[in-house]
């Protein structure tokens, strides 16, 4: 191949700044596939890495760019492998906000641009995926009703009679069926954990057994 002099190639490139001729042109799929298969093998040269690390830096994307990126991103979502990927690449690392405080100024920014956004209006909406049961049990009123149970029930568990142990509210007609129901106090019951994990286990087993006569019945 011929090669040119420095000097011919700079008067070359100067000659060409502007030029837009090949900008909307698109090199066909056969050589495409004839480049890559060029550059199969070959290593790049440590100037080339080092260009090719720094070419980025400083530069900003333009705000249509931006948008653009965005209008692409836009409802897509990682599928479980890739998840996986990113938790296990991030594991053990350390963000950059753990143990910092912010500045007051900032934590008030912080609290007037979230003001207002719930429901449709945050940015993790995500249509309505979280159910009525959910939101109900992060109202105050979950709370107020939980509290009264607590209350009158002094903190103990109503089947064991253990105090000072992990509590837990509980429904004596489940929610799921009876959502009327809910904050009603007579409904609620201070139960300990481990007596609460139970009762559901025995909830969950007589309903299979019910299905189950139920089954026997209608055959
Ligand atoms: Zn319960
Ligand atoms: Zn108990």
């Amino acid at each position: 191949m011929r090669k040119f002099s420095l000097e011919h190639r700079k008067k070359l490139s100067i000659a060409k700044l502007g030029h837009t001729y090949n900008r909307n042109r698109k090199h066909t799929k056969e050589s495409r596939k004839n480049m890559s298969l060029a550059h199969i093998g070959l290593e790049l040269t440590k100037k080339q890495l080092h260009n090719l690390k720094t070419i980025n830096i400083g530069r900003k994307h333009s705000k249509e760019f931006c948008e653009k990126i965005g209008l692409i991103h836009k409802g897509l979502k990682h599928s479980i492998k890739t998840k996986k990927k990113i938790s296990s690449s991030k594991k053990g690392c350390i963000t950059w906000n753990k143990g910092k405080e912010m500045s007051k100024v900032y934590r008030e920014k912080v609290s007037k641009s979230l003001k207002g956004k719930i429901g449709i209006n945050s940015r993790n909406w995500q249509g309505g995926k979280t159910s009525l049961i959910k939101r109900l049990r992060n109202s105050n009123k979950w709370k107020d009703w939980r509290g009264f149970v607590f209350v009158r029930d002094n903190y103990t568990c109503k089947i064991c009679n253990k105090r000072g142990i992990i509590i837990h509210p509980h429904h004596l007609l489940p929610v799921a069926k009876f959502l009327q129901f809910i904050f009603e106090t007579w409904n609620g019951v201070t139960l300990c954990k481990s007596c609460h994990i139970e009762i559901h286990k025995i909830m969950k087993m007589e309903e299979k057994c019910l299905m189950k006569l139920y089954q026997i019945q209608m055959l």
